[in-house]
């Protein structure tokens, strides 16, 4: 191996392990021993001392052990001209920087102020400096990677030659669904603030994520690394070797260095390399290339910047399916998340704003040709900035064992699709979508036909073996919108007519729906015949084609199992679904019921109802109401507090159809509870609310329940219920 780098890392883990004893003994006379010392919001100790060595560290006096170890790790610094004929003395000189580097980082929560901001994305302005991950960015990400949506993470050292390069690079890893974790400097440069300087959003939900400007926040990259080997990969603490071991296999990750690397960067990839996580450098520090605890080599340098990537995913032995789908902006997972505001939208489509809507419809085989693309109505390139255009997505199938069922499966995936597109966003399904791009795509050249590309692509990757061809008509003139609308209505509602009279009680099995894990990684959809997805694309029989489609993607047949309570709906075999699938996070649910135990919600609900205490009744306000409800929230509100995979008793998220089922709160009294909604939903659900509200013995019940016009406070609703003598105020005390 290379003797500068021996020598060079051995001495830097030297000066950070003086360093972290001086602060650490300064801390001491300050604070004195007993001074709690932590990462914020996490119910957790330090992360590498506990992993690795299994302490429980909470106080700046439990940081002595830590220091000793750190101390008893070091060797001496080898001459520079001798050769060290192992890697022993510098792993473990690593490992002892980063024990420094804990023991520093978790200090700097001491100080006043905090060098750190708390948050999960990055203030807009001021210090976009996040620090450690906290427990529920752990939770929400950690299982990424996991479960493969993250491969791995790019630690990225430094700052790159150019802004335009840090882009570059960030926007490349972005596309290979990595995460981008930026620590230290160079003459007071970073990553990070050239990201900034260019204008990047950072944060969690983009996965570039700056954790400090000082060489040992790095640590946070293999901190974070640490933890998730401990949560997910039933590590225990203090099992350093299955630990080390686990992030080798596992996690693909690598350090990437820029610009001059000092003693204590080196010190920083020695310690990555116990890990299995190779360092790629800009300039040359030599390399050591026998392979041996990595998978292949463990430093190389020189590498240009732009074949840095390249570089390293070839030596961490990183298999990325990058379908370059043939678009002008990046594609991939980590655009997901991404939030276009209003000012930098060029084109919005729906959203309540226009009429808008997507269908995914089957043909015969020679009436689709491949690949064709059209956009019928003005482009977003005949349309000045801020323009809201109306817009309707046909997408046309055919393949020799595509079936009919199978539409829905086809058409839910477009919300994903569409969204992983760079400066795209989308929300929402059916006749409820929503769609903003950006004005920096558009610059860059993406086109409304883009959108159809994407979905040719995709739908030619994902469901390959049912689709052969695929064309897609964009339409976006107002009447062709409202034409295709009804026909796609029509076809809407033949779905949810479809699972008809069939019951909870007619089947063993009902399927689950992990679709929306992506966006909020404990939701679990149950859906069963008489309970469709909380989205309402998805019925029982829409999962059950897309179980057949394919057996091992998110929609897994559940076996109810013997039943805990009826008339709540929980069921054994469902408990426990959830129990495995939300990751240990939800243990029970209750399909009927807003009280107690209730499905999780992830964001795309078409409705939420809430109950209303002193009405003893129950609310339920759909997605196109934009004004303010009696629980004293509006739909967006709501949709913040509900969603993102918690269970919150008197709250729930549900379709719209699910109202009108026999099962719709059946705990807390059916129907009979609902005490407010909007009129549009009144109307929307008119005929077979009318037809339950009779079975229940209350032919008169929709006129009887208030809405806007009639009650926008809890006060104007009892005041109604009175008047009208709703049979909710019958009904036994909800709380
Ligand atoms: Fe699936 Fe539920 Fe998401 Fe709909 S809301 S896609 S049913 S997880
Ligand atoms: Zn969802």
């Amino acid at each position: 191996m290379s003797k500068l780098i021996a020598t060079r890392a051995i001495r830097g883990a030297h000066k950070l392990v003086s360093r972290a004893e001086k602060e650490f003994s300064d801390a001491l006379k300050k604070h004195g021993p007993d001074k709690k010392v932590e990462f914020p919001n996490t119910g957790y100790y330090l992360p590498i001392s506990h992993g690795m060595l299994g302490m429980n560290i909470n106080t700046v006096g439990g940081l002595q052990p830590l220091l000793d170890k750190a101390k008893s790790l070091l060797h001496p610094i080898p001459d520079e001209n001798k050769w060290v004929p192992y890697l022993g003395h510098t792993l473990d000189c690593g490992m002892a920087a980063l024990f420094a580097d804990e023991i520093i980082e978790s200090l700097k929560y001491l100080q006043d102020p905090l060098p750190y901001t708390v948050m999960e994305n990055c203030p807009e302005d001021g210090n976009f400096w996040l620090g450690a991950a906290d427990d529920v960015i752990m939770r929400k990400r950690g299982i990424e990677f996991v479960d493969g949506t993250a491969p791995g993470f790019a630690a990225c050292v430094g700052a790159c030659p150019s802004t335009e390069v840090a882009v570059k690079i960030a926007r490349e890893l972005q596309e290979k669904n990595l995460y981008v974790f930026m620590s230290a400097s160079n003459n007071g440069k970073s990553m990070a603030d050239q990201l900034r300087e260019a204008g990047v959003q950072m944060g969690w939900e983009t996965r570039l994520v700056p954790f400090g400007s000082d060489v040992t926040s790095t640590i946070h990259a293999l901190g974070f690394a640490t933890r998730a080997a401990l949560s997910f990969g039933g590590v225990k603490p203090g099992d350093y070797a299955r630990n080390l071991k686990y992030n080798k296999m596992r996690i693909f990750a690598f350090v990437l260095a820029f610009g001059e690397v000092d003693d204590e960067k080196h010190a920083q990839a020695a310690g990555a390399i116990n890990y299995g996580f190779p360092a790629i450098s800009e300039t040359d520090i030599g390399q050591i290339l026998p392979t041996g605890v990595c998978t292949y080599e463990h430093v190389v340098s020189p590498v240009k910047p732009e074949e840095m990537i390249q570089k390293a995913v070839e030596v961490r032995g990183l298999k990325i399916q990058v379908h370059k789908i043939p678009i002008p902006v990046s594609y991939g997972a980590a655009f997901e998340g991404e939030r276009i505001r209003g000012e930098d939208t060029w084109v919005e489509m729906g959203g309540n704003k226009t009429p808008a809507f997507e269908f995914v419809t089957s043909k015969s085989i020679n009436e689709v040709t491949d690949n064709k693309i059209e956009v019928i109505g003005p482009e977003i390139t005949d349309v000045p900035a801020g323009t809201q255009l109306p817009i309707g997505i046909v997408a046309e199938v055919a393949g020799r064992k595509m079936q009919e069922d199978f539409e829905p499966v086809l058409e839910r995936r477009l919300h994903n699709f569409i969204n992983e597109a760079q400066g795209v966003f989308h929300m929402g399904q059916r006749d409820q979508n929503w769609i903003r791009i950006s004005k920096e795509s558009k610059e860059k050249g993406f086109k409304i036909a883009h959108i159809g590309t994407i979905i040719h692509a995709q739908f030619h990757t994902e469901f390959g073996a049912i689709v052969d061809k695929v064309q897609v008509k964009i339409y976006t003139k107002q009447e062709d919108v409202l034409k295709w609308r009804e026909i796609a209505k029509k076809a809407y509602n033949k779905r949810d007519e479809r699972v008809g009279s069939m019951t909870d009680e007619s089947t063993d099995t009902f399927y689950s729906c992990l679709l929306c894990q992506s966006f909020a990684p404990t939701h679990v959809c149950v859906v069963s015949p008489e309970r469709t997805g909380l989205c309402g694309s998805y019925n029982w029989f829409t999962c059950k084609a897309s179980y057949e489609i394919n057996p091992r993607g998110p929609n897994q047949p559940v076996p109810k199992g013997d039943t805990v309570d009826a008339l709540k709906g929980q069921w054994k075999g469902c408990n426990e679904f959830i129990l495995q699938s939300s990751r240990k996070a939800i243990s029970a649910m209750s399909a009927y019921s807003i009280m107690s135990e209730p499905m999780t919600s992830c964001g795309c609900f078409e409705c939420i109802a809430a109950v209303l205490p002193l009405a003893n009744g129950v609310m339920t306000v759909s997605r196109e109401f934009a004004g303010m409800t009696p629980c004293g929230m509006k739909f967006s509100t709501l949709a913040g507090t509900v969603g993102g995979g918690q269970q919150i008793p008197g709250f729930v998220g549900h379709s719209k159809r699910y109202v009108v089922s026999k099962k719709f709160l059946l705990a807390e009294g059916g129907i009979k509870r609902l005490v407010w909604m909007p009129k549009a939903l009144k109307d929307d659900l008119r005929v077979l609310f009318e037809a339950r509200a009779k079975a229940e013995g209350v032919p008169n019940l929709l006129d009887l329940i208030a809405d806007e016009t009639i009650a926008t406070t809890e006060e104007e609703v009892v005041a109604h219920l009175q008047k009208v003598n709703h049979p909710a105020l019958t009904l036994p005390p909800l709380m």
